[in-house]
């Protein structure tokens, strides 16, 4: 008894009490911050050298939903483009991960946009089932840490199930692949009424590097209403609970 109570002691607290605001470290890349001076010339150049084409040639915006934090903006033009630590950039609309020049704080979830049914039925208890179409496995590592002891998004009643018939929803990851094409299709009719789709990661929301590659077929992406929207490449498990959070409006 003595010995486990040191264990427990040695651990200490080990979850995160407020998953709203930590602090991570300066390394992490979040929401980017765009100078308000940016020029013409420099957006136009930092667009053509961006590899998903993230970057609008003419405002300097980003595009997180395309963008892969690769930092090589940055890079080029370091006065201009930086990446705080800022994880919360889940967004309920496509429009919503768009971060213009002069941009502070994160603006991109408008609650209006969440059906009401979600807040009505999962608020309490929000089961998901995890496909990934065509995923690398580093979101899928991300969202596996989510549910541990560190991040705990199982004490707001936010579990992954192994069954879509269990689920409320289901969580998507990867640029969707031609071959998990059919797959994501019956998971998502397996999924009773009424079902909700979570985009996770940059490949999930654009198809990230592979877009337009012939591998790839996003015709249920784009024919599906997505209620979240989340970035990052691969998102942290901070931006998904969070984003979920602010979905069911805990
Ligand atoms: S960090 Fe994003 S916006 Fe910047 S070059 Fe890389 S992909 Fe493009």
């Amino acid at each position: 008894m003595i010995k486990e109570i040191r264990i427990l002691a040695d651990h200490r607290i080990q979850y995160i009490a407020d998953l709203r605001n930590q602090v991570l470290s300066e390394r992490f890349r979040g929401r980017p911050v765009i100078s308000a001076e940016i020029t013409s010339s420099q957006a136009e150049a930092a667009a053509t050298m961006c590899p998903t084409a993230a970057i609008d040639g003419e405002s300097g915006s980003i595009d997180l939903g395309r963008c892969t934090f690769c930092n090589a903006c940055a890079f080029m033009f370091p006065g201009v483009f930086r990446f705080s630590a800022d994880y919360r950039i889940a967004a309920s609309e496509r429009s919503g991960l768009i971060v213009k020049p002069g941009q502070t704080g994160w603006s991109g979830f408008n609650g209006l946009a969440v059906r009401p049914v979600i807040r009505r039925l999962f608020r309490r208890a929000l089961k998901l089932r995890q496909v990934s179409a065509g995923g690398d496995n580093s979101c899928e590592m991300e969202l596996h840490a989510a549910g541990n002891v560190n991040f705990d998004m199982g004490r707001y009643g936010i579990e992954f199930v192994a069954s879509p018939r269990h689920a409320d929803g289901i969580v998507i990851t990867g640029p969707v692949s031609e071959n998990m094409a059919d797959a994501l299709e019956m998971t998502y009719r397996a999924v009773p009424s009424p079902r909700l789709i979570i985009l996770c990661g940059t490949d999930a929301i654009s198809g990230g590097l592979f877009a337009g590659s012939p591998a790839v077929k996003r015709d249920f992406i784009e024919k599906h209403h997505i209620d979240l929207y989340v970035p990052g490449n691969p998102a942290h498990p901070l931006t998904f609970i969070t984003g979920i959070m602010d979905m069911l409006g805990i």
